[in-house]
């Protein structure tokens, strides 16, 4: 059996590993399938893809496109597309443009709250753009939180004080850019949202009308309640089943291909390229 994980993060975004210690690491795990699926970054898998040649990894190229739905953000993860896409790069371009200009706003935010150079120091921390991670990172190092989870609950979570809203693309413009490009559009950990699950099937409805393809229905850490709930919903709206860690560094509770396996009435999504 191989093993599959098509959610993953590198220092393209807001990982810590570099994209060759990332498969590295994947390899040592005895993942087979690794998608890296950066924050609106596609920056990270040419490097990737050497890595995984030399580990003899199939890397699927992947994205995780940050949308805006109904005032929220919700993350849609694109994979299997062609990274030349025109339609792709200039969706990316304008995303890139949004989180610089988010990026400065916080740092604002921050100097306002009496944290100064907060953007230089996320800067500092960061090999692409400036993600709220970078900042969480930032406020530990300077000792103003302890922990990560702590600067988004006092700072950068929506409704805190260093918040800020951004224009990210729509879930249809997202889904669009992804099948244009020829991949496959899925909805990425459903219930991550701080949402009701009355709010969470009208999202997976309306992703599926729009033309996604897929639903993240295996992360790390879930119960097997959650599992069933997830299949229950992929079923239901006739969506393809994907999984992933949504790695972003090494710690105890998330590994890369770590119990992550696909309920077996439900199509895996790999089933559509292999
Ligand atoms: P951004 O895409 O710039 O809004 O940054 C969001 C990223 O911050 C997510 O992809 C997570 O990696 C991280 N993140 C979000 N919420 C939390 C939290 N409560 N604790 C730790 N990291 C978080
Ligand atoms: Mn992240
Ligand atoms: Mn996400
Ligand atoms: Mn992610």
């Amino acid at each position: 059996m191989k093993i599959y994980d098509l959610h993953s993060h590198s220092t393209a975004s807001d990982g810590v590993l570099t994209p060759t210690q990332l498969i590295e690491r994947a390899a040592e795990k005895n993942v087979n399938v690794l998608a890296l699926t950066d924050h609106d970054s596609i920056s990270g898998l040419s490097e990737a893809k050497s890595a995984a040649e030399k580990h003899q990894i199939q890397l699927i190229n992947g994205v995780e496109i940050s949308t805006m739905w109904e005032n929220r953000g919700i993350h849609i993860v694109g994979l299997n597309f062609d990274e030349t896409s025109p339609k792709l790069t200039a969706l990316l371009a304008q995303q890139a443009e949004l989180r610089h200009q988010r990026a400065k706003e916080i740092g604002e935010k921050l100097a306002a709250l009496g944290i100064e150079n907060a953007f230089d120091g996320a800067k500092a921390l960061a090999s692409g753009e400036v993600t709220r991670a970078h900042y969480a990172r930032y406020l530990v190092q300077i000792g103003k939180v302890s922990n990560d989870g702590q600067a988004f609950k006092r700072y950068l979570s929506a409704g805190k004080p260093a918040y800020v809203k951004s224009d990210w693309v729509s879930i249809p413009q997202a889904i669009d850019v992804i099948h244009q490009a020829g991949g496959l559009a899925v909805l990425a950990h459903p219930l991550r949202y701080t949402m009701t699950n009355r709010w969470i099937k009208r999202l997976i409805g309306e992703f599926k009308q729009w033309g996604g393809d897929g639903l993240e229905i295996a992360g790390c850490g879930q119960t097997p309640d959650q599992r069933q709930l997830l299949a229950r919903w992929a079923t239901e709206y006739q969506l393809l089943g994907s999984l992933g860690s949504d790695f972003h560094f090494p710690c105890a509770w998330i590994e890369l291909g770590k119990s992550l396996h696909i309920t077996e009435n439900i199509t895996p999504i790999w089933t559509s390229w292999e």
